[in-house]
């Protein structure tokens, strides 16, 4: 028989990610010493106390059956307390918080509730894939938003035209950012909430990376400013924050309009997310301050050492406030693929070509910051070998 992929399969972009991927593989199988500083996976286990929680929850029975429907009530209180006193944020859990399988569930599958085939949707670029993707398996289409530097790596919305706003249901923001690390102030979500109300276009803020920041900068949530509600949800996960990117959980917040929408595709497509991972959410989340304290200057130290030690032999990279991404322009004469290959080549050292990310990540590769200081340094004194020597 014949197996034909639908369109929505074919029609992905290629995985760029995967030429990089077979390289590693192959340098890894050969025994070199690789530093990966490609994927932006926590390398360090997820806090004690959160898997001992796991781990009595698991035990009990009463956590073994179908989890189905919003999430506990008792973690959607956690989750609304967080955003309380974290942000600021009053959220109903009752009708303004849904729990996810990692914001990635939700991101990906929000379409689906507002989507009609030939829709559109604006989507940075460079950004998270699953903005783009989901967006074509909703049968929609992505309307790129070019992140330039120039703009501080902000969406220019003077640009985008009245045709294209107005054929536009979806506008997808994430800061502080992947791939580039930038992070946006209150004067920025002001304009986008304008811009959604005056050309009805429902905004979804992707908050991954707010509480991994540094230097005392705080980044602040989407819903703190006024109207945002009115207009929009916020995703948010614990997978940076508490090193649980295997866990899955995360939430989605705002708008109950919009949550109810989210919520009605998943009740047709998950049964919820294991009450054993919900209940050691609420302990992390309870003790949220505490992880950070610990984490943030561990990620403030690696950035430290990979920044200073690139601009130090004249590598020009900026020093981000958020993430534990390093948006490196490349050197003169390579572009992202090239410079991407020629590290692993000459320095065994793997970075995201940024141009995976869409086509203005083009020029740029990401570091991620997920090995010690130790392997950084590393890395740098390889760097400067391969490159400026
Ligand atoms: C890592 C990441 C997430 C989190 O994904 P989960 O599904 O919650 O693990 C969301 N958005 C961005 C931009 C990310 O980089």
């Amino acid at each position: 028989m014949t197996i034909d992929y639908a369109d929505r399969i074919k029609n992905l972009p290629p995985y760029l990610f995967e030429e990089i991927d077979i390289a590693k593989k192959k340098a890894v199988d050969a025994g070199r010493p690789v530093i990966d500083l490609g994927v932006g996976d926590p390398d360090t286990p997820t806090p004690d106390f959160i898997v001992r929680k796991m781990q009595e929850a698991v035990s009990d029975p009463a956590n073994h059956r179908y989890a189905i429907g919003k999430g506990t009530r008792a973690l959607r209180a956690s989750m609304a307390d967080w955003y309380k006193s974290r942000f600021g944020v009053t959220l109903d859990p009752e009708t303004e918080v849904l729990a996810l399988m990692g914001s990635k569930d939700g991101i990906g599958h929000f379409p689906l509730a507002f989507i009609n085939p030939g829709d559109e949707v604006l989507v940075p670029d460079p950004g998270y894939p699953p903005y783009n993707s989901g967006t074509v398996f909703a049968g929609g289409r992505s309307n790129l938003m070019p992140l330039r530097e120039e703009n501080g790596f902000l969406p220019d919305l003077s640009v985008i035209s009245e045709d294209t706003a107005r054929r536009s249901k979806i506008m997808h923001l994430n800061y502080p950012n992947n791939p580039t690390g930038a992070v946006c102030d209150r004067e920025f979500y002001g304009k986008v909430i304008d811009f959604a109300r005056k050309n009805d276009i429902i905004v979804c803020a992707d908050g991954a990376y707010t509480e991994m920041s540094f230097d005392g900068y705080q980044p602040l949530s989407f819903l703190e400013v006024e109207g945002a509600r009115e207009v929009g949800v916020e995703f948010h996960s614990l997978s940076k924050t508490f090193n649980m990117t295997g866990w899955r959980i995360g939430m989605a917040v705002g708008n109950p309009e919009l949550i109810a929408g989210l919520a009605k595709v998943k009740a047709n497509l998950d049964s919820g997310v294991f009450t054993a991972v919900q209940i050691a959410a609420i302990e992390a989340l309870d003790n949220a301050e505490k992880v950070k304290a610990l984490m943030n200057p561990i990620y403030a130290e690696r950035r430290d050492v990979l920044v200073n030690g690139l601009n130090d032999m004249g590598w020009k990279v900026n020093k981000p406030k958020a993430t534990f991404y390093v948006w490196a322009p490349v050197l003169d004469g390579f572009d992202s693929t090239a410079m991407a290959k020629a590290l692993l080549e000459k320095a065994d050292i793997i970075a995201t070509p940024g141009n995976g990310f869409g086509p203005s990540g083009e020029g740029y590769v990401r570091f991620a910051l997920t090995r010690g200081k130790e392997q950084l340094a590393e890395a740098v004194d390889r760097i400067r070998k391969a490159f400026f020597s």
